[in-house]
């Protein structure tokens, strides 16, 4: 039979973008391209670990499952071979021509710009680990073979640059061999000692026998079998640094065995940073799950939920057979009771950081209190324990701090039965709101919601501990003032005849126009005639459907405020005051700036001109 003849392709341009970082601007801990290729061998072996125990058509399946690293001093070559699953033609361009994650040219952009000590644990923690290799190498060639019975054998080479081809080659085991020609400058990783210490220090935790020029090389396997009493702490990083492959300690880990009602061991790791939440890319779920020590699922979502991807660990339970499909999975109630117990453990280290050691908590908050406020939303279940964990700025505490809602009750008291809240983008545009200026007299404290999500939150929360949350522009506040029987008469009728007056002018545009009751400084504010979104949320819906409407709104003026007093005076002299009618305008169209929903600008700025040139006629 005639061979496959030799085949030329071109790689993805983000490869070649890929390739160029890491050629020229990578100078350092170059080592790392060992423990990216050990780390795809592990996966190769993991996966045919369980082929083997679900498939009879398996070549090569009493061949046992290794790692093999020799050193070709004499043509500068580093080899290291696997007995894994193996690729097929069509796998090789895949894998190793293009790069199949979403999101890839916003990686690689945040990419290019970040310091060249970050990028390291940056390629390792997205997955582009095998191109690494040609940091060292001048030219890869990969010799596979797949597992599937009668599987032809292929080489795969490239020189790192644009293309890469592709031939029929002979390869008598299944699995993978991968040899790198070494550049001239890197022959340290001839050197067998520097090979062993560099896999002792990176990827101590494989679970598989790896052999370096013959010799075995002391590996720990499975720790989360281990007791917890033969663990140190330095075991668990070290186990952390191998499964996300990184270089950086994990913020807290947990370490869980359970008899009853199901068998499972497990260790989840929280991480110290998130580039999720860096804006880098989508944190892939990262909880793998093992039946006796074979990996049955990587990244699981159904027992670690979606919006915890960036929890990193194992469970492994004795109790979940290995032939388990995607959809059993599901409904298997020993999946279930591991969920349960498991998403417990992590709320309660969670809650108990928070409470012990807020440093830390504040930044689990920096980078996840994204990932806890889409639990709110996804995870009914669950939600009053999240709901624990959440944090806010509030017009109690200064602009950087942040309370929990425990933390709110406990300062309200019983009396209060709401919990008050006001929106906006930024901590010093909500200071300003003036809706805050009843709650400041009567020494109510108010959450700060400055992220968007948090309205989200608060929609699905609806209430915490029996307290209902309240919109503060919505709240019904009144400041105890003197009593109106002390304001004789025509104050309050001429007060009414501005309102009616202010009606006819606005028209349309609001609901109502009343008395406030609720502030002490400012002349007006724009309320919330019931509990509908607030305007931020208001603002997202506008972004969604460009034809939404914002709902009508109350204006409310403050007769002991300079402004209206004044108004109250014209209108009382001049009725018909062509600038009172300015004014008026203006003070709407002011209110509806602050709240970011003017949709008539191009009549402010000269209506504010004749204004200002009024105001200069006053002037001498
Ligand atoms: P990642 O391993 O994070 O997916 P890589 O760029 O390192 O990214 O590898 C790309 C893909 O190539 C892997 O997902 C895997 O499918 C395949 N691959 C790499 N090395 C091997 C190997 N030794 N055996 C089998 N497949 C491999």
């Amino acid at each position: 039979m005639e061979r496959e003849k030799l085949e030329k392709f071109e790689f993805e341009s983000e490869v070649k973008q890929l390739l160029h970082i890491l050629v020229y601007s990578l100078y350092k801990n170059k080592e790392i391209f060992l423990r990216e290729l050990i780390s795809n061998a592990v996966d190769a072996l993991n996966k045919i670990k369980f082929e083997i125990l679900i498939n009879k058509d398996i070549e090569d399946k009493d061949e046992a499952l290794r790692i093999d690293i020799s050193l070709n001093r004499t043509q500068n070559k580093l080899i290291i071979e696997d007995t894994g699953i193996g690729m097929t033609r069509d796998e090789l361009i895949k894998n190793l021509g293009t790069i199949a994650h979403s999101g890839t040219s916003n990686f690689l952009k945040k990419l290019s710009e970040s310091k060249e000590e970050e990028k390291i644990d940056f390629i390792g923690k997205f997955g582009v680990g095998f191109y690494s290799s040609f940091m060292v190498a001048k030219e890869i060639h990969v010799y596979t073979k797949s597992f599937k019975k009668g599987s032809k054998a292929f080489l795969w080479r490239s020189k790192g640059d644009a293309d890469y081809t592709i031939e029929e080659t002979i390869k008598k085991i299944r699995g993978t061999r991968i040899e790198l020609l070494l550049k001239k400058d890197e022959k340290e990783f001839l050197e067998k000692f520097t090979i062993k210490h560099t896999i002792l220090k990176h990827s101590k935790f494989i679970p598989f026998p790896i052999y370096v020029e013959k010799d075995k090389i002391e590996t720990s396997e499975a720790i989360w079998t281990q007791p917890k009493s033969t663990l140190k702490k330095e075991d668990y990083y070290g186990f952390y640094k191998f499964l996300g492959n990184t270089q950086e300690e994990p913020e807290t880990y947990i370490h869980l065995s359970s008899d009853a009602p199901v068998q499972f061991n497990a260790i989840f790791f929280v991480p110290k940073t998130s580039f999720e939440s860096a804006g880098f890319f989508k944190t892939e779920p990262g909880v793998d799950l093992y039946s006796k020590k074979i990996l049955i699922q990587k990244g699981c979502k159904d027992i670690i939920p979606e919006y915890l991807r960036f929890v990193k660990g194992v469970i492994d339970s004795e109790d979940i057979p290995i032939n388990i499909s995607r959809e059993t999975i599901q409904n298997n109630i020993k999946i279930d009771k591991i969920k349960k117990h498991s998403l417990k453990k992590i709320f309660q280290q969670l809650t108990k950081i928070k409470e012990k050691d807020r440093e830390k908590y504040l930044n689990i908050w920096k980078n996840f209190a994204k990932n806890l406020k889409e639990g709110i939303a996804y995870d009914f279940e669950n939600r009053e324990k999240i709901s624990d964990l959440l944090l806010f700025h509030s017009s109690k505490k200064s602009k950087k701090d942040f309370i929990d809602l425990k933390e709110y009750l406990d300062r309200a008291g019983e009396k209060q039965k709401e919990i008050f809240y006001v929106t906006g983008l930024d901590i010093e545009s909500i200071e300003k709101n003036p809706a805050l200026e009843a709650f400041r007299k009567k020494d109510i404290e108010v959450l700060y919601l400055n992220d968007p999500l948090d309205e989200i939150v608060i929609d699905h929360l609806r209430e915490y501990k029996g307290k209902i949350f309240k919109m503060a522009e919505s709240a019904d506040i009144k400041i105890d003032k003197e009593k109106d029987g002390g304001k004789d008469e025509n104050y309050l009728k001429d007060n009414e005849n501005l309102i009616l007056y202010l009606k006819t002018i606005y028209g349309e545009r609001i609901a109502d126009v009343k008395i406030s009751k609720r502030l002490v400084d400012s002349p007006c504010i724009l309320s919330h005639p019931n509990d509908g979104p607030s305007v931020q949320m208001e603002k997202i819906m506008k972004m969604v459907n460009k034809d939404y409407k914002f709902s009508k709104k109350i204006f409310e003026i403050n007769p002991e405020n300079k402004l209206i007093k004044n108004m109250v005076r014209i209108h009382k002299a001049t009725p018909d005051s062509p600038e009172l009618k300015a004014i008026s305008l203006q003070l709407l169209d002011n209110m509806m700036l602050r709240e970011g929903i003017i949709d008539n600008i191009d009549t402010i700025i000269p209506r504010i001109q004749d204004i200002m040139l009024q105001a200069c006629k006053n002037i001498k």
